[in-house]
């Protein structure tokens, strides 16, 4: 039996509002992703994805249709359920870092495992393994504020790693970074998708998106375009081997 895929999106459809005022923010989305799979989300402004995103991050549930994560219906699940799943499932990156300020890059990593219950000794050697992933094993006593942004976001990139969830789900995550740090950061989710990560990533950026596996497009809430780039199981196109980070 071939495993369920990660993300399982059937005729999916979200309407805010009702009447004459509703806002059909999604026509009937279907998408599959497999483990390993890398896919960056495009369209203009106003063409659905954060509503996709909310979607498929278990923020948000479907007006109809059907989301199963890794095999669970998400639909069925009440928001309590739903929590613990998105808690074990999905590892969120966000385009404006969302680090805990005046606490170091180590107890950031930390925390996830921490609300999980995880046990201190087992807790810092997780997160030290997952700064280690990401290039920071020399930062981890550093606080955001010490930091430059692409450094931010590779702790937040371990913060997501640090609990392995089936999911990286990433929203915009160089947006707020400059060339050098977004080619650190894309460098790092490079490697992680070679490492068989799943990873799905918004982006406006044509420069971004070269390094996912595959490209959906989204125009008024409808899929228009779902290109592959490269193969599930093999490397990034942009992948290249980096001097920083590559321990
Ligand atoms: P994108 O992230 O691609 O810019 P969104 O998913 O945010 O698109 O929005 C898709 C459509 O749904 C837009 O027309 C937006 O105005 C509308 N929309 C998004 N969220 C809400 C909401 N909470 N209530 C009403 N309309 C919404
Ligand atoms: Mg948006």
């Amino acid at each position: 039996m071939t495993p369920a895929p990660v993300l399982d999106v059937r005729v999916v459809t979200k309407v805010y509002g009702m009447g004459e005022t509703a806002v059909h923010a999604l026509r009937g989305v279907s998408l599959r992703v497999d483990q390993g799979d890398y896919v960056a989300i495009m369209g203009a402004s106003g063409s659905g994805k954060s509503t996709l995103m909310n979607i498929l991050g278990c923020l948000d549930v479907p007006s109809t249709g059907n989301y199963l994560l890794d095999g669970t219906d998400v639909g069925s699940l009440d928001e309590g359920q739903q929590s613990i799943l998105r808690n074990r499932k999905i590892g969120f990156i966000f385009q404006s870092f969302n680090l805990i300020p005046r606490m170091s890059a180590l107890a950031n990593v930390e925390l996830p495992l921490a609300y999980g219950g995880v046990r201190g000794s087992t807790r810092r050697r997780r997160a030290l393994a997952a700064l280690d992933q990401v290039g920071l094993a020399d930062r981890v006593d550093h606080e955001p504020n010490e930091l430059s942004g692409g450094q931010q976001q590779r702790v937040a990139v371990a913060r997501a790693l640090v609990t392995a969830p089936a999911l990286l789900l990433a929203d915009e995550p160089t947006g707020n970074l400059d060339s050098k740090s977004t080619t650190d950061v894309l460098g790092v989710l490079d490697r992680l998708s070679l490492s068989g990560r799943t990873i799905a990533l918004i982006t406006h950026e044509d420069d971004v998106a070269a390094h996912a596996k595959r490209v959906i497009r989204l125009v008024d809430g409808q899929i228009i375009e779902d290109r592959r780039q490269a193969p599930v199981d093999g490397p990034p196109p942009r992948f290249a081997w980096t001097a920083e980070g590559t321990r």
